[in-house]
């Protein structure tokens, strides 16, 4: 049974500063997704807290051997930490799980695990990615050294606050960095219990920091901060060139940004498995109820199959579960809040205002008292400039566009700022192939949609979508900067 009963769900109104809870007032009311009842106050840290969570993370970054010591030592320590993740699944999932939109079945199954296995990932890095040596003339040698920032400022959405959080802070860490995190403020706490047990793995105190708060007052501040030496973000394209923007002005300082998506599913007639297809189209636009960056949120599909595939895909939808995140029999997630399902509404009711003809769904779940649950939705008749096309939803909506040669498939496939993924469904390799080359989004999946289990595969956004990369390699190396060395080894 991993069902629970949220009231037994602790979380503490804190920030986490230098190894060690800091309780503070209580400012902003946080709901939980599933009932819209608040289960708990948030506080906010302005400018000074702020200062000091930073000043703190970088004594801790000067005076801690985090940076020097063997770097394998620092593997240790976190692969200490990831075990202790996973063996307090029992406490963390339900904590991750009552705040936010994600069901208790996958916590357990998925999110803890996952965490897991991406501080894992990371601390390999720690003694593999040194430098080089430079290709000088004989009497020279080039090098160079590779080093961490210093503090990191890593801020995080709420669509998958555990997930989200750990693929910013454990490259950072496993890099040498001090970290700095604010959670989005509408799922806070859950990180809270991840910087407790980094302590208790050895990780030394003030290292790995939290400081709550909104975007406004909180994440501004330590954007500015002069200590801050590069911003981490995922989040929402505005958000992230405001980000980009702080950084100028208090800088400049570099800045990854994984931002917003619009991708597109395209499906082929020759596809090899139609209902296969369907189903994993049906994911891709209900897994956690469409509030994921990369959701396949526009089909594209060539005529002659248009009509099994949506037959498919709206049994698919029928089988979904909508429930509270701490029912285990839950399988469509909540939306995050009701400003955020009616925001979705709005979409639909613009997208059939300029023509869209409801399929499926196209309104809110009405037997569940509280919580927002959005109807899985199909939507038919879209031209390239319906709202429901162009805008990211981040809700379970799937808009359905119709081709008949791979040109055409292709140009709808192309969204005008938006750069995230796409989906290509095709039996036919050499068109995959022209696909993959002509779309200008990040990540391709082929006869798949979605990331796998895999964390050596970067993920991040073209266009709009964002700049630099999550994930793999190239996440690790982007928290580390390198200083070239040249000595002369004449013999005089
Ligand atoms: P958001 O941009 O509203 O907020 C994200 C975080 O930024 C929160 O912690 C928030 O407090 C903070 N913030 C807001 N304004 C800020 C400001 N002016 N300065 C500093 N910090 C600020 O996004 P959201 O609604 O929490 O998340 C949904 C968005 O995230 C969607 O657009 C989704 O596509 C995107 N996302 C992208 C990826 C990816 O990998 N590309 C992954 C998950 C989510």
């Amino acid at each position: 049974m991993s069902s629970f009963d949220p009231l037994n769900v602790n979380v503490r109104c804190a920030h986490f500063i230098g190894g060690l809870y800091r309780d503070a007032a209580a400012m902003l009311d946080v709901q939980r997704p599933s009932d819209a009842q608040s289960y708990a106050g948030l506080p906010i840290a302005d400018a000074a807290c702020v200062d000091e969570v930073v000043e703190n993370a970088w004594r801790a970054f000067k005076t801690s051997d985090w940076a020097s010591r063997p770097p394998r030592e620092r593997a240790r320590v976190m692969r200490r930490w990831a075990d202790l993740i996973e063996a307090d699944v029992a406490t963390l999932a339900p904590l991750e799980s009552v705040g936010s939109t994600r069901p208790i079945s996958e916590t357990i199954a998925w999110d803890i695990p996952s965490v897991a296995e991406g501080i894992r990932f990371f601390a390999e890095f720690a003694d593999k990615v040194g430098g080089e040596v430079a290709a000088t003339a004989t009497d020279h040698l080039g090098m160079q050294i590779s080093e961490p920032y210093g503090v990191i400022a890593a801020i995080a959405p709420w669509n998958f606050p555990l997930s989200m959080a750990c693929w910013k802070i454990a490259p950072a860490l496993a890099a040498g960095n001090a970290v700095v995190f604010k959670p989005s403020e509408m799922t806070p706490f859950s990180c809270l219990r991840l910087a407790e047990l980094a302590i208790v793995a050895g990780l030394p105190a003030g290292i790995f920091n939290v400081v709550q708060g909104n975007g406004r007052v909180t994440g501004m501040a330590l954007c500015k901060h002069p200590k801050i030496s590069k911003v981490t973000f995922t989040g929402s394209t505005a958000t992230g060139a405001a980000i980009m923007t702080a950084c100028a002005e208090s800088g400049p300082k570099p800045v990854t940004l994984e931002l917003g998506g619009k991708s597109p599913q395209l499906v082929f007639a020759d596809v090899p498995d139609l209902a296969r297809t369907a189903r994993s189209i049906a994911k891709a636009i209900t897994g956690n109820a469409g509030q994921v960056c990369v959701s396949g949120s526009r089909l594209i599909v060539q005529r002659a199959v248009l009509e099994p595939l949506i037959d498919e895909i709206q049994k698919a939808f029928a089988l979904l579960k909508p429930g509270r995140t701490w029912d285990e029999n839950t399988t469509l997630a909540p939306i995050i809040s009701a400003a955020q399902a009616n925001r979705i509404d709005t979409i639909v009711t613009r997208s059939r205002t300029a023509g869209a003809e409801v399929l499926t769904g196209g309104k809110l779940f009405d037997t569940l008292q509280g919580g927002a649950f959005y109807e899985p939705t199909l939507l038919l008749g879209v031209d390239a400039d319906n709202p429901a096309v162009l805008e990211e939803i981040f809700g379970p909506v799937l808009t359905v566009q119709v081709f008949d040669d791979e040109e055409q498939g292709l140009a709808l496939a192309d969204h005008p700022t938006y750069g995230l993924a796409a989906g290509v469904h095709t039996a036919d390799l050499g068109r995959a192939m022209r696909a993959v080359r002509k779309l200008e989004v990040g990540t391709v999946w082929v006869n798949r949609y979605g990331r796998s289990a895999d964390w050596i595969i970067p993920t991040g956004g073209y266009k709009r979508s964002g700049i630099g990369k999550d994930l793999g390699r190239a996440a690790f190396e982007s928290n580390l900067r390198f200083k070239s060395v040249l000595i002369d080894i004449t013999d005089y």
